[in-house]
C-alpha cells in the first residue's frame, strides 16, 4: 500500500521531525490511516463541539516504529509527556495524584475497524493511594473505587503482562461464591478491596513482580502493549481473514476516564442514527444504566433498548438525537456510536460511519439522495459490485425458523442445500446418481477437489477465508462455509455432531455461504428479487420492494455515467439473450471451442483421424452448417450489437479420450486377440498430439495455421451467418477474433485468408466484419505495436495473459497452493480473481499505448474473468479501454463498477 506520510512530518531547524502525538483539536476523520479510525473521529467530533472527554492519539507510524526496532521511537516519551501535561491542565487533576485522580483509558483504533482484535486498558492511574481519592470523587463512593481498581489490575494484568485471565474470573468467582451471590453487583467496598488484594497475589505470581503502583509506569507499559496486541495471534489471523494489509499499525488513544458506573444517573450506550438493516429512520440503539462499556459487551445484565433512557434521563437522551442528527448531518451518512452518561452528563466515546448490509447499502444511499443530503454520484460512490453481486445470489427463506446447527465463516456466498457426505469418492458417486451433496470435512486439500466440483456447497470446520476450502470454491463460484469449529467431524465415521446433535451421511443440510450459517434440514431456496429486476420480470415502477427501486435508480445512474461499454461472455443464443436482459451492450467473447462438444465430438474427432484432404474437407463441410446455425442464433439475440466471435482455442486433443483409457482398451483387446478397429487409430492419434505442456502447445491460431480449412470453416460458417441475418431483416455485426498470437506474422496469415473469404461470401458489401485478436501472449503485448498494424481490435485475454505473465498454470495453482500464497501474503488475492495491475496491468498498460499510437482508431476490450472483477474494472476504466465483456451474470456488477469508476476519476479522466 502506498501511503503518504508527509503530512507527518514537520521541520525543525531544518531536520524533518516525525510528529507521533496530536491532541484531538490537531486531527480530523480524514487521518485515519494515521490516526485509526477511532482517533480520527474522535478527533472530528471534537472538531465539531460534540462533547468528547479530552485526550490525544498516538499515531499509527509510531506504532510501526516500535514494532519494527522493538523499542519506542526517539522522541516519543517527550511528546506523550508533553500531551499529557496538556490533558492534565484541561482536566484540572494530574494522573494518578492520590488525592484527586485523573484516569485515563489506553485503547487502540487501526485504520480498518478490527472488532475487539487488539487491547484496552481501563482506569490507568489508579493505584493504592489513588483509589481512595477516586472514592472522594466520586462521593465517598468506595465501591465503585474498589470495583475500579480490581478491574485495572485484571484488564492490565491480562493485557499487559499476559497473565492467564481465568485466574482474574476464579477468584472473582470465588468472591461472589463466598457471598453467596452469581451477582458482581452484590460485592460490596470491603470484598472488592479483598479481591484486589487477590489480583494483586496473582499478579505478582506470574509477573514475578508487584503491581505497579506508578501511574506513569502504568501509562507507558500500557501503550507498549496496544502497540504490542497489533502482532497478537488473533489479530494476525483476523487480518488475513479480511485481507487487511500487515503492516499498518494501530493506533494509540489515551482519553480521560468518564465512568458509566457511578450510580443510577449514569449509563452506557450504544446507537445508530438509522436502521443498518433497512435505512428506515428512528432511533435505534441500546442502553445499560449504571454500567461501563465493558458491561454491555460482556451481556452480565439485559440492556434495554434506547427509547428508555428518554424516561430515565431526559436531558441525556434530547442531548443525544441532537448529536446523532449533528452526525449524520456532518457525516453525511448512518453513523454508529458509543456514548457514557457520567452523573448526567453526556459524553461521546466513538463513532464511525456504520456498517450495514449489502442491501441497507443501497437503500440507505437512495434515502439519502432523496433527503438532499447527497447526490447521485455519491450515492452511486457508496455502493458497490461486491454488494450487488451478494444481492443476486438466491437466498434462503427462514420464515419457517429453521433449525440452525451452527455458525461459521460465509468464505463463498450462495445458498447450497445436499446431502451431508465426507469424502471426495461418495461425494462424486452421490452427485453421479442426481443427488444434490454437501462436502463435509475438516478441512479440504487437493484431493477433496473432484468432490468439491460434484458439490453443491462445501463445509469446513477449520480455516478461514483465504483457507483452500475457501479459496477453492470462491474460483469456482460454489457455496461454501468454513471455519465451523464447533462441528467435530468424524471423516471415519461419516458423521459430524455439534451440540450434541449428530448429522450422518446422507441426511440434508442446507448451508448459507452469505451468513455462514448451517442448518438442518432443506431449507426452501428463494430467487432474487434483485436478479428478478434485472431479467425484467420485476418492473421497478410497480413494485414497492424498497430495494428494488434503490437499485434500479443507482443502476441507471450508473449506466448514464460509464465511459465503458459492457460485453458479456456468451456461446449459445439463450446465454446471449439473458446477457442482454442483464444490460450487455454486446459479446465480447464467443469461443467457439465450445460449440464442438456434445454430439459433435464425433464429428470434431473424424477431422481429426482424416487421413486425407478429401476427408478432412468432409468432415469440415459436415461441421459448417451446425456453425452457422450457432452464429446465427447468436446474432438474432444480440441484433444491432457487436459479437465478437474467436476462431477455436484449445488444443485438440481435449475432443479425444484419455490417453489412459485407450491404451486399456488397445491393450485388453490385443489380449483377448479381438481387433482393437478405431480406438487404435485414436490411441495412435492421441499419442500424436499428446503434449508436456498442452497450455503451452498446439491451440490457438497454431492450430489455425497447422490444420488447412479449420479457421477458413469457421469464417465461413460466421460471414454466412451474418449474410442470412442480413437478408433477414437483421443488423449483424460479426467481429472475428483470433486467439494466441504472439507475432504479426500469424495474424496476417488468418487475416488474408479471411478476407478472402469475406469478400467472397460478402459479395454486395451488406455486411461489415471486422478481424482483431487477443492479447494474451506476453509477446504480443510488448509487440503491440506491429501487431495493431494488422488488428481492428484488441481483447485482452487476461487468464492467459496471467499464467503467461506469471508463469502459473491456471487449472492447477489455486487448487494448489494459492492458499499458501495468501496466507504468506505473497498476494492479497488470487491474480485469477483480480488483475495483477503492477505486473500484468503493466503489459496492458504497455498494449494499450502503442496499439494506440499505431492506430488510433482501434478498439480496445477485455474478455478474462477480470472484465467482471469490480477493483479490475476500474483498473481498464484508468487505462482507457473501450469495453469489459465478462460472464452474462456478472454485467451488471461490471456496469455498476463502470459507472463507480467514472464518477471517482471525474474530472481527471484524460479520455
Ligand atoms: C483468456 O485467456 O483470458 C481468455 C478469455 O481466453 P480463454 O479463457 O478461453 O483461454
Ligand atoms: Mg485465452
Amino acid at each position: 500500500m502506498v501511503t503518504d506520510w508527509s503530512f507527518s512530518v514537520e521541520r525543525v531547524g531544518g531536520t524533518p521531525v516525525t510528529k507521533f502525538v496530536y491532541a484531538f483539536s490537531e486531527g480530523n476523520k480524514d487521518l485515519r490511516e494515521l490516526l485509526g479510525g477511532k482517533g480520527a473521529n474522535l478527533a472530528e467530533m471534537n472538531n465539531i463541539g460534540l462533547p468528547v472527554p479530552p485526550g490525544f492519539t498516538i499515531t499509527t507510524e509510531a506504532c510501526r516504529a516500535y514494532l519494527d526496532s522493538g523499542s519506542q521511537p526517539a522522541g516519543l516519551a517527550e511528546e506523550i509527556a508533553t500531551h499529557l501535561d496538556a490533558l492534565e491542565s484541561a482536566m484540572g487533576r494530574k494522573l494518578g495524584e492520590p488525592g484527586d485522580p485523573l484516569l485515563v483509558s489506553v485503547r487502540s483504533g487501526a485504520a480498518f475497524s478490527m472488532p475487539g482484535m487488539m487491547e484496552t486498558v481501563l482506569n490507568v492511574g489508579l493505584n493504592d493511594a489513588s483509589v481512595d481519592g477516586l472514592s472522594r470523587q466520586a462521593g465517598g463512593n468506595d465501591r465503585f473505587a474498589w470495583d475500579s481498581y480490581r478491574r485495572l489490575i485484571q484488564m492490565f494484568g491480562k493485557t499487559v503482562c499476559e497473565v492467564p485471565g481465568d485466574e482474574f474470573e476464579h477468584a472473582l468467582d470465588a468472591a461472589k461464591q463466598a457471598k453467596g451471590t452469581d451477582n458482581d453487583l452484590d460485592l460490596d467496598a470491603d470484598d472488592l478491596r479483598g479481591l484486589v488484594d487477590g489480583y494483586k497475589k496473582i499478579f505478582a505470581k506470574h509477573t514475578g513482580r508487584e503491581f505497579p503502583q506508578d501511574p506513569k509506569e502504568q501509562l507507558d507499559l500500557a501503550i507498549r502493549a496496544v502497540f504490542e496486541s497489533w502482532n497478537a495471534d488473533r489479530a494476525v489471523l483476523y487480518r488475513r481473514q479480511e485481507r487487511i494489509p500487515a503492516d499498518l499499525g494501530t493506533a494509540v488513544n489515551v482519553v480521560a476516564m468518564v465512568f458509566g458506573n457511578l450510580g443510577s444517573d449514569s449509563g452506557t450506550g450504544v446507537a445508530f442514527t438509522r436502521d443498518p438493516a433497512s435505512g428506515a429512520q428512528g432511533v435505534y440503539g441500546d442502553y445499560l444504566a449504571n454500567a461501563q462499556g465493558e458491561d454491555v459487551v460482556a451481556g452480565i445484565r439485559n440492556t434495554v433498548p434506547l427509547q428508555e433512557l428518554e424516561r430515565l434521563d431526559k436531558a441525556s437522551y434530547d442531548d443525544l438525537m441532537r448529536i446523532m442528527a449533528t452526525l449524520e448531518e456532518h457525516y453525511k451518512d448512518l453513523c454508529d456510536i458509543e456514548f457514557t452518561i457520567e452523573r448526567g452528563k453526556l459524553w461521546m466515546l466513538q463513532t464511525r460511519v456504520g456498517k450495514r448490509t449489502a442491501a441497507a447499502a443501497f437503500i440507505i444511499a437512495g434515502q439519502l439522495v432523496d433527503e438532499g443530503v447527497i447526490d447521485l454520484d455519491e450515492a452511486l460512490h457508496r455502493v458497490n459490485g461486491a454488494q450487488l453481486a451478494q444481492l443476486m445470489f438466491p437466498r434462503f427463506d427462514l420464515s419457517a425458523e429453521p433449525d440452525q446447527l451452527a455458525k461459521g465463516i460465509g468464505a463463498s456466498p450462495g445458498a447450497a442445500v445436499g446431502k451431508a457426505v465426507f469424502d471426495a469418492q461418495t461425494a462424486k458417486e452421490l452427485a453421479a446418481d442426481g443427488d444434490d451433496v454437501i462436502l463435509v470435512r475438516r478441512e479440504t486439500n487437493p484431493d477433496d477437489l473432484p468432490g468439491m466440483i460434484a458439490a453443491q456447497g462445501i463445509l469446513t470446520s477449520r480455516g478461514g477465508k483465504t483457507s483452500h476450502a475457501a479459496v477453492v470454491a470462491r474460483g469456482m463460484g460454489k457455496t461454501c462455509v468454513c471455519g465451523a469449529d464447533s462441528l467435530d467431524v468424524d471423516v471415519r465415521g461419516r458423521r459430524f455432531t455439534v451440540d450434541g446433535q449428530t448429522v450422518e451421511q446422507g441426511d440434508v443440510i442446507s448451508v448459507d455461504g452469505t451468513t455462514g450459517k448451517i442448518y438442518l434440514g432443506e431449507v426452501p431456496v428463494q430467487p432474487s428479487e434483485v436478479v428478478r429486476y434485472f431479467e425484467g420480470t420485476l418492473d421497478p415502477d410497480q413494485t414497492d420492494d424498497a430495494l428494488v427501486k434503490a437499485v434500479h435508480r443507482i443502476m441507471s445512474h450508473a449506466d448514464a455515467k460509464r465511459r465503458l461499454a459492457v460485453r458479456a461472455n456468451s456461446d449459445t443464443g439463450t446465454d446471449s439473450a439473458r446477457a442482454r436482459r442483464f444490460g450487455a451492450q454486446g459479446i465480447g467473447l464467443c469461443r467457439t471451442e465450445h460449440m464442438f462438444l456434445g454430439d459433435r465430438r464425433e464429428l470434431v474427432e473424424r477431422l481429426i483421424l482424416a487421413q486425407t484432404a478429401q476427408e478432412r474437407e468432409a468432415a469440415l463441410a459436415d461441421l459448417l452448417p451446425l456453425q452457422r446455425a450457432d452464429f446465427v442464433d447468436i446474432f438474432r439475440e444480440m441484433d444491432g450489437l457487436p459479437v465478437t466471435i474467436r476462431l477455436i482455442d484449445p488444443p485438440l486433443h481435449e475432443f479425444l479420450p484419455s490417453l489412459e483409457e485407450l491404451a486399456v482398451h488397445v491393450a485388453v483387446a490385443h489380449e483377448r486377440g479381438e481387433d482393437a478397429g478405431r480406438d487404435e487409430k485414436l490411441l495412435a492419434a492421441v499419442r500424436r498430439m499428446h503434449e508436456e505442456n498442452p497450455m503451452l502447445g498446439l491451440r490457438g491460431v497454431r492450430l489455425g495455421l497447422v490444420i488447412p480449412g479449420l479457421f477458413a470453416m469457421q469464417v465461413r460458417a460466421i460471414v454466412e451467418a451474418a449474410v442470412q441475418r442480413a437478408r433477414d431483416g437483421g443488423t449483424p455485426r460479426p467481429e472475428i477474433m483470433v486467439p494466441l498470437v504472439g507475432a504479426v506474422q500469424e495474424l496476417e496469415t488468418v487475416r488474408a485468408e479471411a478476407e478472402r473469404i469475406i469478400a467472397d461470401v460478402v459479395a454486395d458489401g451488406g455486411v461489415e466484419v471486422l478481424i482483431g485478436t487477443m492479447i494474451e501472449v506476453p509477446r504480443a503485448a510488448l509487440t503491440s505495436g506491429q501487431i495493431a498494424e494488422a488488428a481492428q481490435f484488441f481483447s485482452f485475454g487476461t487468464n492467459d495473459l496471467t499464467q503467461m505473465a506469471w508463469g502459473f498454470s491456471r487449472d492447477d495453482v489455486e487448487g494448489a497452493f494459492f492458499w499458501r500464497y495468501l496466507e504468506l501474503g505473497i498476494f492479497g488475492i488470487s491474480p485469477f480473481e483480480s488483475i495483477d495491475r503492477d505486473g500484468v496491468g503493466r503489459l496492458i498498460r504497455i498494449a494499450v499505448d502503442e496499439g494506440r499510437a499505431a492506430r488510433p482508431d482501434l478498439k480496445l476490450g477485455v474478455c478474462g474473468e477480470h472484465g467482471g472483477d469490480p477493483d479490475s474494472v476500474h483498473f481498464f476504466h484508468e487505462v482507457g479501454l473501450d469495453y469489459v465483456s465478462c460472464s452474462p451474470f456478472r454485467v451488471p456488477i461490471a456496469r455498476l463498477e463502470a459507472g463507480r469508476a467514472a464518477v471517482e476519476t471525474q474530472g481527471s479522466d484524460s479520455r
